[in-house]
């Protein structure tokens, strides 16, 4: 939330709010006639630089505006299982929110519905819950087809049982693990998600998948003796985008910056096509 003061300072200090919550006002841009401070005295200019500068410091929707983000809502999934989704949600919400990124919390599958999928621009999966019922596939691939991201992390390669539509979404399933402390290999830097991000290292499980979907790019691999393992990659599905990485067993990952920094790229690429954040751009 930006203070009063913040929104009152916005437009006459020209700042481009890139956040949907925001009022039209505070879209101001390029045609804004009140962006630049050229004509006002020097004193004045002065003090509009200073002020400037402590609201890009002190407020997460300015920083997000730096980076040039707009406000994305993400919904995530998760369950009671042995992973406590709700932890983890717990290290990531306060991350990514300062980065303009909203997330509900819901254990609910009922929730996988069109009605209410249609209020978020990115479902993440973070659960063990085996089966979804064909009502449930059918928002869910509907929401996705349309434009909707979806972000399975981790175990949710391991979800949907049931579903071999939801294993072919994702992109390949879960079938064993080890565990230790490894580092990533990047296998395709250029590529919007991994814009700015090092190879993260951190303890995790050693995911091995199986029915791989090859209709997908792998963005970065695990390697050992046996060779290398899709680890992170991304597809397309109709309209929308999936990401899906195997990090993130516990609060080992969920704490690393680097794996914040993830999250926040995949979500922002799934969600670029989404139905919401396109109206919110026009
Ligand atoms: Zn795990």
């Amino acid at each position: 939330m930006k203070t009063k003061t913040q929104k009152n300072l916005a437009p006459r200090l020209g700042l481009r709010w890139q956040s949907a919550a925001a009022s039209p006002l505070l879209r101001c841009g390029a045609t804004c006639p009140k962006r630049r401070g050229a004509s006002l005295p020097a004193a004045v200019q002065g003090a509009t630089a200073f002020a400037l500068l402590l609201l890009t410091i002190l407020s997460p929707a300015a920083f997000a505006a730096e980076r040039g983000g707009d406000t994305l809502r993400v919904l995530f999934l998760g369950d009671r299982g042995h992973h406590k989704p709700a932890d983890r949600f717990a290290q990531l919400q306060p991350a990514l929110t300062p980065r303009n990124i909203e997330f509900t919390y819901t254990e609910a599958m009922t929730n996988l519905n069109t009605a209410y999928l249609a209020q978020f621009d990115c479902l993440m999966i973070y659960a063990n819950t085996t089966r979804i019922s064909p009502e449930q596939e059918k928002a869910m691939l509907d929401f996705v087809a349309a434009g909707g991201g979806l972000a399975p992390i981790h175990c949710a390669s391991y979800c949907f049982l049931n579903s071999s539509n939801y294993i072919e979404l994702v992109g390949a399933q879960f079938r064993r693990h080890g565990t230790g402390t490894f580092k990533e290999t990047i296998v395709k830097a250029d590529h919007p998600v991994m814009t700015g991000l090092s190879a993260i290292e951190s303890w995790d499980e050693t995911y091995v998948h199986h029915r791989h979907n090859t209709n997908r790019i792998v963005l970065a691999e695990r390697r050992d003796d046996s060779g290398p393992e899709p680890w992170t990659w991304v597809r397309e599905h109709g309209k929308g985008r999936v990401f899906y990485t195997a990090w993130g067993h516990d609060q080992r990952t969920w704490s690393n910056a680097g794996f914040h920094a993830l999250l926040e790229n995949g979500v922002r690429w799934v969600a670029a096509n989404s139905p919401n954040q396109l109206k919110r751009q026009n």
